[in-house]
């Protein structure tokens, strides 16, 4: 039985493929589970299968990898420090701490800022933040901050999504 909800699906059929079936094919036809409608909800996310790497991949991949710095950092073509990475996301320290604990949280599907959140990707975001409550969780943060600046006036850098996390020291607000 395949899970519902399309971010948690994706991870499951990846998994699937990657450890169990030579091709979506033959997972279909083992598990019973109807191919249109499964690649239906995984393009819903953006990705599509790829027959040669036997799994889906994010569709635009190729073009927009080129010129976007985090899509090269998720796809590990440009080091980072990585602390945590799954089918749908990755989190690395930023390379310019603002604080004693300080790092990013970005999905691997290009997605701009949080202005191109939508009803198509908004389950790659709830996945997001369930991450950064589990990496939190884990380094013992009692206490942090999460932001994401969208646009030039309010400071974003790189035009892909990302959450920065930031603790260990005490911080102001407003922020400036
Ligand atoms: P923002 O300015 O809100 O768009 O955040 C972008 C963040 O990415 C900044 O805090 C940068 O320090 C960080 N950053 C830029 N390049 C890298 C990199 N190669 N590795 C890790 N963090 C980076």
């Amino acid at each position: 039985m395949l899970p519902n909800d399309p971010a948690m699906l994706l991870s499951v059929v990846n998994t699937y493929l990657r450890d169990e079936y030579d091709s979506l094919a033959e997972l279909c036809y083992t598990l019973s589970a109807p191919r249109a409608a499964l690649e239906e909800k995984l393009a819903s996310l953006g990705y599509v299968y790829d027959e040669a790497e036997n799994r889906f991949v994010y569709r635009e991949k190729e073009e927009i990898m080129n010129d976007c710095l985090f899509c090269k950092i998720a796809a590990g073509e440009i080091p980072s420090k990585k602390l945590y990475e799954d089918e749908l996301c990755c989190a690395f320290y930023d390379i310019a701490p603002q604080a004693p604990v300080h790092f990013l949280v970005i999905p691997k599907a290009h997605v701009a800022s949080c202005a191109e959140v939508d009803g198509g990707n908004s389950a790659i975001v709830a996945h997001l933040f369930e991450v950064i409550a589990k990496l939190a969780k884990e380094q013992g943060l009692a206490s942090y901050r999460v932001v994401s600046n969208v646009g030039e006036q309010a400071g974003q850098s790189v035009p892909h999504l990302h959450f920065h996390v930031l603790a260990g020291r005490d911080m102001t607000w407003p922020p400036g």
